[in-house]
């Protein structure tokens, strides 16, 4: 922790408690595969999360600095417009903050789209249309990550007919072909799954937008799939795509 952060009011003590919960959380929500612990009660109340978002909010308007240089002023520069360096898809999943992983990026920096298993769907693909086209961003990253719960919830469908209900159901539609592909009985199936449903999403990015097409066509765009790993911290890029 750097020593602007020693003032603030999100101490270190607090942190590790609300990761803690999260981590509960994320083992009660999305566990690998289909909602092992869906059973499993809620760790904290509605009303604690909220209470804990408006603190850590709070801290970061009263004391912006904290663990990153010069928030506040990039703060009042970035009103006046942005201009990402790189869009990123990524899953939901609350171990992948992509503003940590890609070392300490801050304000301004990632124009981001998230939804669990980071399917390329209308929304983002006109989000990603928006960064290219009118922020400028040069680079569309689409990153799965290791032990995906949706991924691996869509495997599960595909493995063994699981009816997994309601919108999760049809949340997980479009991945189910990407399963389908690699192969109900491959021992590998939600690590293969992952990379390839990344890689599809490229694909519906370059078939399905003619303005990024274009842009990529010109060379002042790139898009490419991503791998991260949740427990190495590390970012494989699909570089020979
Ligand atoms: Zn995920």
């Amino acid at each position: 922790m750097c020593d602007e952060c020693e003032g603030t009011a999100v101490h270190r003590r607090d942190v590790m408690k609300w990761a803690v919960g999260a981590a509960v959380l994320a083992a009660g929500s999305f566990a690998s595969p289909a909602f092992a612990n869906a059973e499993a009660d809620f760790a904290i109340t509605p009303e604690e999360a909220l209470a804990r978002l408006r603190e850590g909010n709070a801290a970061f308007v009263a004391d912006a600095g904290a663990c990153a240089a010069n928030l506040a002023s990039l703060r009042e520069e970035l009103a006046e417009g942005q201009h990402p360096y790189a869009s990123i898809v990524t899953c939901a999943d609350s171990r992948v903050s992509s503003e940590l992983i890609f070392g300490g990026a801050t304000l301004g920096d990632l124009f981001t789209s998230r939804n669990a298993g980071n399917v390329v769907d209308t929304a983002v693909l006109g989000t990603l249309e928006y960064g290219a086209a009118h922020l400028k961003s040069p680079l569309i990253v689409v990153m799965g990550h290791t032990k995906c719960g949706a991924i691996g919830a869509a495997c599960e469908v595909v493995a063994n007919g699981t009816d997994l209900g309601g919108a999760v159901a049809k949340m997980v539609q479009p991945i189910l072909p990407v399963a389908l592909s690699i192969g109900a009985s491959d021992p590998d199936l939600v690590s293969k799954t992952v990379l390839a449903n990344a890689r599809k999403g490229v694909q519906t990015i370059m078939e399905d937008s003619a303005t990024i097409a274009a842009l990529v066509a010109e060379g002042k765009v790139r898009v490419l799939a991503a791998v991260y790993d949740i427990t190495t911290g590390v970012v494989t890029f699909d570089d020979a795509a």
